[in-house]
């Protein structure tokens, strides 16, 4: 009789690395998934506006099988190979020494399509298209924040194929969490050490600071909104996008706020996009109050955009060596990087 497969073999869940005090996330069932970058080679000809083997585009059918609607703004489905499932897996407390420390993980993954037009991306979007995405990330937002056994929604985009995205249609990923994962929760730590030393934001008094000196840091900004270089970016040209209003999530954006958050997006990805006159990679998110409930008063909403490009459209920077094995390191300045970005024009390079 064949052994009967562990738990863990099958289903979501997290490990812990007690070298480094982190969870990793662990999504066996996920090795199923057809590798739809490889399978199906996305037609990347610039101004296909619609790609009949893409299984984003509208009326376009999925890999589960399930049929795309004639979509005409943003759409929003459960991914059909998700990371993590709703249902809470049994059997994975069964932790064999305190060194081995596995707990079970619940999620939903969601898939958001920015447009139907399959040519487009952020900075090729109009503003008020751009607007009807971040309706939705808010709609998103609360709606998943609401299920009381989820406690974090993590929106992200992987756009461009060097940062493993595997579709060029305009579109990111929503996960939501039972747990916080590592890195929203460690910021959220040392927002709230912050305000309980200071007894104000940290990110509302960074702002402060950098706005103090305008041509440092500061690439765009607008009524609501300012995108800067952080003094501490590790990648070449990392941003920072920060709400001039002391704001949690999404869910506490104004409509004037909302628009003003879809002007800075289209601005700074237009940026990236003249830098090297290419479609610019980058894995871009937000972090936000966590939706358990408690009220989070030192989380400030923000952004962060992370892009490998270093000198051109083919130099990318790895995270490697000293980088992995002590500390990040980086030649270019985050105040000429930031004086970089300034000096581009608003207009996209295609226009
Ligand atoms: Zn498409
Ligand atoms: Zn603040
Ligand atoms: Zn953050």
């Amino acid at each position: 009789m064949p052994e009967s497969p562990r738990p863990l073999d099958l289903v979501p869940h997290r490990r812990y690395n007690p070298l480094l005090r982190e969870w990793i996330l662990v999504s066996p069932q996920r090795t199923q998934r057809p590798w739809q970058g490889e399978t199906t080679k996305p037609n990347t000809a610039p101004g296909v506006h619609y790609d009949p083997t893409c299984y984003l585009c509208p009326g376009n059918a999925r890999s589960g099988g399930v049929r795309n609607p004639q979509y005409t703004s943003v759409f929003a489905f459960d991914n059909d190979f998700p990371a993590l499932l709703p249902d809470a897996p049994e059997g994975v407390n069964t932790n064999p020494s305190p060194l081995l420390v596995a707990e079970p993980e619940r999620g939903r993954c969601r898939v958001l399509c920015f447009h139907p037009d399959h040519s487009l991306t952020l900075a090729r979007m109009q503003v008020a298209d751009i607007t009807r995405v971040i309706e939705a990330w808010t709609a998103e937002t609360a709606s998943l924040g609401e299920q009381p056994w989820i406690n974090h929604v993590q929106i992200f985009e992987n756009r461009g194929a060097m940062m493993g995205a595997s579709n060029p249609h305009p579109h990111c990923q929503i996960w939501a969490t039972e747990h916080i994962p590592d890195e929203p929760l460690r910021e959220l730590a040392s927002q709230q050490a912050y305000q309980d030393e200071h007894g104000s934001c940290l990110l509302c008094d960074y702002l402060r600071t950098e706005l103090q000196h305008p041509e440092a840091r500061i690439v765009v900004d607008n009524d609501h909104f300012v995108a800067l270089v952080p003094y501490w970016a590790i990648w070449p040209f990392e941003t920072l996008v920060l709400p001039r209003r002391h704001l949690g999530s999404f869910t506490d954006l104004t409509p004037a706020e909302q628009e003003a958050l879809a002007a800075i997006l289209k601005a700074v990805t237009t940026r990236y996009d003249n830098l090297f006159q290419v479609s610019f990679p980058y894995t871009m998110g937000f972090h936000q109050r966590p939706t358990h409930g408690q009220a989070h008063d030192a989380m400030h909403f923000h952004a962060h955009f992370y892009p490998p490009l270093l000198r051109s459209a083919e130099i990318r920077k790895f995270m490697v060596g000293f980088e992995m094995l002590g500390m990040p390191q980086r030649d270019l300045t985050a105040e000429t990087a930031a004086a970089r970005l300034r000096s581009l024009p608003d207009k996209h390079y295609a226009d």
